[in-house]
């Protein structure tokens, strides 16, 4: 039995890690059809977006009965303002973004947007009014063009440009002999993580939604282009509904309120000073960065020197 049940088991977890990567992708839906998890609501009506609030209410949920993943979350981020939630990894911070997405229904609690239950609006105006730039992208078999143009199907080429260009993907792509025209994923060329999250991230800023999710959005890039892309990222940000994912916390000191998750539960909240005041958790993960970049620098220096 023993024998049977380990390629069993290995076939979960391959089964597990394909499905993550498609639901980390939120267009794989429509594309392939996959039943989802959720159905529409038979009364269910389009999403009417005034200015984007977002509110969790008591949020409880869990894939497996026997693993509770979010434990009673709650938190209200207003029009136009950004939420930061950070914490270790497994704490739960995808978990969010996914149920933002209404990619899985909660177990307690209500999530509303712009005083909306998620259950009663379409899941296609749901995902129309929200982008999200994933932890891992995973693209179309076609063209640059179209994984970028993907986020906004009439967009121009223009348009497609600019947002390359916003994104720092533009001059990568100026250099392939096909340029825009060039074949990506498994069949065609293949992108670094980096690469790929700048695609995404173009096809997001070409989006415009008003709701914006970013998943450790910039993981994958190195620390100059993280540093341009962040620009990016903070001007369209600017006036819009954001909910960030940060595991490097430079990136959240501006946010109007962060939030450490721990083991599903709120362990912290408030503003980045106020939180460093406290000494706690969030104080903790701060210092322990700081002195791993001043270690880097300090390795690089003396790279540099010899
Ligand atoms: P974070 O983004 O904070 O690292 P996640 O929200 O991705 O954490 O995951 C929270 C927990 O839920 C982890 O323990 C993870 O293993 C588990 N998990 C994530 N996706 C699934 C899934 N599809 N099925 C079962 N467990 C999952
Ligand atoms: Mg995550």
């Amino acid at each position: 039995l023993i024998q049977l049940y380990q390629p069993l088991n290995l076939l979960g977890m391959v089964y597990r890690e394909i499905r993550q990567a498609l639901i980390d992708m939120e267009t794989m839906f429509d594309l392939l059809e996959i039943p989802t998890e959720v159905a529409d609501a038979s009364d269910a009506r389009p999403l009417a977006v005034k200015g984007g609030e977002i509110v969790f209410e008591n949020v409880s949920f869990h894939y497996d009965k026997e693993r509770t993943i979010l434990d009673g979350v709650s938190f209200r981020v207003p029009a136009g303002r950004t939420l930061a939630i950070v914490g270790p990894s497994g704490a739960g911070k995808s978990t969010i973004s996914r149920i933002l997405f209404r990619f899985y229904d909660i177990t307690r609690g209500r999530v509303l947007i712009d005083g909306q239950d998620l259950r009663e609006v379409t899941q296609a105006s749901l995902r129309a009014a929200v982008g999200m730039v994933p932890q891992d992208t995973v693209l179309f078999n076609d063209t640059i063009r179209y994984n970028i143009r993907y986020g906004r199907p009439e967009a121009s080429d223009g348009e497609v440009f600019e947002a390359a260009a916003q994104a720092q993907i533009a001059d990568f792509v100026a250099r392939l002999p096909k340029g825009f025209d060039t074949m990506v994923g498994e069949r065609g060329l293949k992108l670094s993580g980096g690469e790929k999250q700048r695609v995404a991230i173009a096809r997001t800023i070409l989006k415009n939604p008003p709701i914006l999710i970013l998943d450790e959005a910039t993981s994958a890039l190195d620390t100059h282009t993280e540093k341009e892309i962040q620009a990016a990222l903070k001007r369209i940000s600017q006036n819009r509904t954001t909910l960030i994912i940060a595991h490097r916390l430079s990136t959240v000191v501006d946010a109007d309120e962060i939030i450490v998750l721990d083991h599903g539960r709120i362990a912290e909240r408030g503003r980045h000073e106020e939180l460093l005041a406290r000494g706690g958790k969030y104080a903790a993960m701060w210092n322990r960065q700081r002195e791993a970049d001043a270690a880097r620098e300090k390795l690089k220096e003396t790279e540099d020197e010899g």
